[in-house]
């Protein structure tokens, strides 16, 4: 990511006052929460939302006259077009709620069951999660569609040469993740999109990692399929965005069948909803809908250009102070970077390190991220991953490499 100067208004501690589990102390050591790319931590404005929603307004959608269900109708389509706005997506009815990511590609690969031959080719990229392959995969099986992968490269990048070698006229599809959540590699997803469309294939953009430090504009992109998770960017767990192009979401048959989809149902034959309701079956996650709305604001009252410039100088910082440990090795340099730092020690296993961490109060997450795959590439059974948001400081990387420093003199 460029490196800009963070603008002068950008005030962590007083940012951080809008966190409150912030303040909490964990094996009484204040905590220092590094595990952002799991999950983001909620600022007080949007826990608000959430009360004020279940003291006030908590009613089923679409369906009452009465006044509550109207209220939160209407709170829940203007989080709808709050969503549509950010991610400039054309229409409201392309910005379908889903229960997150995995679920937003759940949606489009089941679809593409309907649509796929022996045969086609669908092409996934090496530095995926878990998330963007076994649907792919288990499309495959279903429908005999032949699944190619991008390499990666020693740094954590993809070898684009080699993407447009397996590039051809039975291309259908390519699914990509926009950031990798191992790594933190920015994928070059213009170019994959431009290639892909050259040959008549779509792709879906996985922008789960990517959504809470790069400000998306679907259209400028011209991506096919753009997913999220609300919990990635300040929102609440279990629900999230699929943006799709008209075609494709009109063309795509339902995910579910049952509640709000419908058009008209009889035993004889029953008709689908327009979009979205065709792939928003059953009562959804109302009042996550509206708190994920409410995250956005939070993050664009902030400014997501000050967000990724003030990341990047706590990726640099963290990066240096890290790789001046003696034995230490940082796994995934690309330039184009998003503030994860994954990491090993010679010698020691990620989960020791993780665990004695966890002593001193910092949160990082160990292992293989979901993302098997990478591991294999560098042939370790896992990392150990910091990934920094926003609400954090320099100071709290300090005590990160001191810990760190005493995990290896403790395992060594
Ligand atoms: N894709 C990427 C790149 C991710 O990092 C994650 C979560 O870590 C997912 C997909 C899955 O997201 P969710 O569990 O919110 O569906």
């Amino acid at each position: 990511m460029a490196s800009v100067s963070t603008p002068l208004t950008f005030d962590v501690k007083s940012i951080r006052k809008d966190f409150p589990i912030l303040n909490r102390k964990v094996n009484e050591k204040p905590l220092v929460y590094f595990d952002n790319a799991a999950t983001s931590q909620t600022p007080q404005q949007v826990i608000d939302v959430i009360v004020d929603y279940y003291s006030n307004y908590n009613a089923n959608i679409h369906r009452g006259v009465h006044a509550l269900s109207q209220e939160a109708t209407d709170a829940y389509e203007q989080a709808r077009i709050k969503l549509q706005k950010h991610f400039n997506i054309p229409n409201a009815y392309q910005t379908l709620f889903t229960s997150g990511t995995t679920h937003g590609i759940n949606i489009v690969a089941s679809g593409y069951a309907e649509i796929l031959k022996e045969g086609d080719e669908v092409i996934v990229s090496a530095l995926e999660h878990h998330s963007n392959i076994v649907p792919w995969q288990m499309l495959c099986e279903k429908t005999g569609a032949v699944l190619k992968v991008i390499p990666m490269t020693d740094n954590g990048t993809l070898d684009m040469d080699a993407f447009e070698q397996l590039l051809s006229d039975k291309t259908k599809l390519v699914f990509v993740n926009h950031v990798s959540n191992a790594l933190g590699t920015v994928n070059p997803i213009e170019f994959i999109i431009e290639k892909t469309h050259a040959v008549g294939g779509a792709v879906l953009v996985d922008g789960a990692q990517a959504a809470p430090h790069i400000k998306a504009d679907v259209q400028a992109l011209d991506v096919d399929f753009y997913v999220v998770s609300a919990h990635k960017m300040c929102g609440p767990t279990g629900v999230g965005m699929l943006y799709g192009k008209e075609k494709w979401l009109e063309q795509l048959p339902p995910y579910q069948g049952g509640g709000e989809m419908i058009d008209q149902v009889t035993f004889e034959k029953t008709t689908y909803a327009g979009l979205p309701h065709k792939f928003e079956a059953g009562t959804p996650n109302i009042c996550g809908g509206i708190a994920f709305g409410a995250a956005l604001d939070y993050m664009n009252a902030i400014g997501f250009e000050t967000i990724a410039a003030y990341e990047h100088e706590l990726l640099e910082y963290g990066t240096e102070k890290l790789k001046a440990i003696d034995g230490l090795r940082i796994y995934g340099e690309s330039k184009e970077k998003t503030a994860v730092i994954s990491f090993n020690i010679e010698g020691i296993h990620p989960y020791d390190i993780g665990t004695i961490l966890d002593k001193l109060g910092v949160a990082v997450r160990t292992g293989h991220h979901c993302a098997q795959p990478i591991m294999d590439f560098y042939k370790i059974p896992g990392t150990v991953r910091a990934s920094f948001a926003f609400y954090n400081t320099k100071e709290e990387i300090d005590i990160l490499v001191a810990a760190v420093e005493r995990a290896k003199n403790m395992l060594s």
